[in-house]
């Protein structure tokens, strides 16, 4: 979280009153909600009043996957576990082997009365983006809405929520520099939607409950950080490269995922074969790398991620793999903090049988 934003939620969190109170405290967190609303508003790429505030992007999937009492759903199986399970008894889409989901089942589902299509619009683990433009167009010729999370491709890549025409899409503040437990559902085309949560007239009776003032605040100065440092997402961009470069050099059977097709800037997802994920996130924490073993969401977990599985990455290699996530402050240094904790972990484990043969 920015200097920017830990000053306004700390400001906000001193104020008296809530923003539904009519009384001159209460118009002063309606304001400051309100002004929030519009930060996320033009990151999203949509007017304010499409702006649904959430308790995190966890919640705005489960609410775009329930609002339309849908009948029948499909989703990619490279989808967030928020909207997996929250999709239930869904059909799933397949995923090719660079991570792109394969949307042509589409076609063939006219008639089977789809009413829904969750597909997220940069995947959380290998980064890479997904063609939601053209399941949009696919799915209005069988009469389906169109919901993508874009948790992870806020603040990475332009959004045009509006211009998508998904009928909603998920984000999240902390995965902008805002604080955790914060996020909205942006309502694209016009869509019939039902709360969830019941018991307020809040966020125009679309989500009950008194509003989370400072959380929305922060929301809203990361989302006005983030649009101006969208530019910066190429000198990202250039410093993952470089990292997979020379990781690439001294190890010479790593397997990087996704790096033929477009990708977030600031993810790389690889494996090094015979070295097990845990075993690497722990050198490199050891190092005082942060890194997670497939995805941070479900790293309690030694299952491996779902998404390589998905892609048709064996069992043996996915449980190799791990995800790197650059940020705006990482330098060079960074890098080759990794590099050498990564490398020098390799040789004193030596190569893996298969590449040695
Ligand atoms: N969707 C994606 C793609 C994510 O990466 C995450 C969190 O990592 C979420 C949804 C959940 O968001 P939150 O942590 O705000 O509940």
């Amino acid at each position: 979280m920015s200097e920017p934003v830990a000053n306004a939620m700390a400001e906000a969190m001193r104020l008296t009153g809530n923003a539904s109170s009519v009384h001159g405290f209460g118009r002063v967190h309606r304001q400051r909600v309100e002004e929030a609303r519009e930060e996320v508003a033009a990151l999203a790429g949509v007017k304010p009043e499409r702006v649904v505030f959430t308790s995190g992007g966890t919640e705005a999937n489960n609410l775009a996957l329930k609002a339309g009492g849908q009948q029948r759903t499909l989703i990619s199986g490279i989808e967030h576990d928020s909207v997996l399970q929250a999709a239930g008894n869904s059909v799933v889409l397949p995923t090719n082997p660079d991570g792109v989901v394969d949307w042509s089942l589409l076609a063939e589902s006219e008639g089977l009365e789809t009413t829904l299509v969750s597909v997220m619009l940069a995947n959380n683990e290998t980064g890479v983006i997904q063609p939601v433009a053209e399941i949009v167009e696919s799915a209005s010729r069988i009469g389906a809405a169109v919901h993508t999370d874009a948790v992870q491709a806020a603040g990475r890549i332009p959004l045009d929520i509006s211009g998508l025409g998904v009928a909603m899409a998920s984000l999240s503040a902390h995965k902008i520099g805002g604080p955790q437990g914060v996020g909205a559902l942006i309502l694209g085309a016009e869509f019939p939607f039902t709360a969830q949560i019941k018991g307020g007239g809040q966020e125009r009776g679309r989500r009950a409950g008194t509003e989370n003032t400072a959380g929305i605040v922060g929301f809203g100065v990361a989302a006005q950080i983030a649009q101006t440092r969208l530019d910066d997402m190429n000198r990202i961009g250039r410093l993952r490269d470089e990292m997979e470069m020379r990781l690439r050099r001294e190890i010479q059977d790593l397997s990087i995922f996704g790096d033929s097709v477009p990708r977030l800037a600031n993810t790389s997802c690889f494996a090094v074969p015979g070295l097990r994920a845990e075993t690497q996130v722990m050198a490199l924490d050891l190092a005082g790398v942060a890194v997670s073993a497939g995805s941070a969401c479900s790293s309690g977990k030694v299952t491996p991620s779902h998404v390589l599985r998905a892609m048709g990455v064996s069992e043996a290699q996915a449980s190799c793999a791990i995800r790197v996530s650059l940020g705006p402050e990482n330098t060079v240094t960074d890098v080759e903090r990794l590099l050498a904790a990564l490398v020098g972990l390799r040789r004193r484990s030596g190569p893996h049988p298969a590449t040695a043969a």
